[in-house]
């Protein structure tokens, strides 16, 4: 018998997810014609790469491996900000330091590492004993959820590049690119211009004007996971700045910036933020310094800072 990755039990939910975020995209969608949208999402079974969209097919394309990465990190991400701040010697006023010793966090520490090398031609087979998203418990059930929003989010951010036919300022860069020829200024700034773009348009797609706080908190919740799992799914050997797209943390960020919430749920988003991008700091050997802020604010800027000042190196991992 085949190989069945558990992440296919999410893939018709996510269809679904797709085309009924709420009224207002859901009309938008039946309005593309297939000239501009296909209706089919491909799902690409094959070395990993992150998620593309096809000018000739006009398909969404989406890689498994990509996809079982990014599950992986919500997770692990959801799991240490939710119940294991206990074990963490420091979270608010320092970044996020967990007991290592724990046993369940050494289980997170597997699962990474098994999604971590999926980048690398890893095994696809799901280690037994570990989280998945077929298994029923709770906090796989809420880390599913997330995993759509998350993706339903990346998925708008394709449909922006098809519909508003960034191909067709887009292909003389890329064909540059791919050549080895350095692009001038102007293509630089084009090219991130239409990444922001993209963005704007996966965010409005997503939140509608009629939506609950607690609506609006989870969606925007998903989208932060969307950037900061994608920060771990960078290849090896490039640069979170590199010419064509505005960083990753810088993305994270200002997704963080368009919605505002009460405490509890600020909180929450920022503990998250702090768990992540401590966790990328950690994985590249960016020291953190012991120091106390004031505001939860100051802390994420600071790793932002230091996250910043990597940006231009080739990355390791
Ligand atoms: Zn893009």
């Amino acid at each position: 018998m085949s190989y069945k990755n558990p992440i296919e039990n999410l893939y018709d939910r996510l269809t679904t997810t797709f085309e009924n975020v709420n009224e207002q995209s859901k009309k938008r969608l039946e309005a593309y014609d297939a000239s501009q949208l296909s209706r089919r999402i491909r799902i690409n079974t094959g070395p990993f790469s992150g998620p593309s969209s096809d000018h000739n097919t006009k398909e969404i394309v989406l890689n498994q491996r990509f996809l079982t990465l990014i599950w992986c990190i919500t997770y692990i991400i959801y799991e240490v900000t939710a119940n294991k701040t206990k074990e963490a010697k420091h979270v608010t006023e320092n970044y996020m330091e967990i007991d290592g010793q724990d046993p369940e966090v050494k289980q997170l520490d597997w699962l990474f590492n098994w999604a971590f090398d999926l980048k690398d031609g890893g095994d696809e087979q799901w280690p037994e004993g570990l989280p998945d998203p077929a298994m029923t418990t709770e906090t796989v059930r809420i880390v599913n959820v997330i995993f759509i929003d998350a993706i339903t989010y990346i998925m708008y951010h394709e449909v922006a590049h098809l519909v508003n036919d960034h191909w067709s300022s887009y292909k003389d860069i890329a064909e540059k690119k791919y050549l080895g020829f350095d692009l001038t200024e102007d293509e630089i700034v084009l090219s991130k211009q239409l990444e922001q773009e993209a963005d704007t348009f996966a965010y409005e797609s997503l939140i509608s004007q009629d939506d609950s706080d607690e609506v609006r908190y989870h969606k925007l919740f998903g989208m932060i996971m969307a950037g900061l799992s994608t920060l771990f799914a960078h290849p090896k050997g490039s640069k979170l700045n590199d010419d064509i797209h505005p960083g990753s943390h810088i993305r994270i960020f200002n997704t963080r910036l368009r919605e505002g919430f009460d405490r509890g749920n600020e909180f929450r988003l920022n503990r998250t933020m702090n768990t992540g991008l401590s966790m990328f700091c950690k994985l590249h050997g960016i020291n953190i310094e012991r120091r106390k802020f004031e505001e939860f604010t100051e802390l994420l800027d600071y790793l932002f800072e230091l996250i910043q000042n990597h940006a231009d190196e080739k990355l390791k991992h």
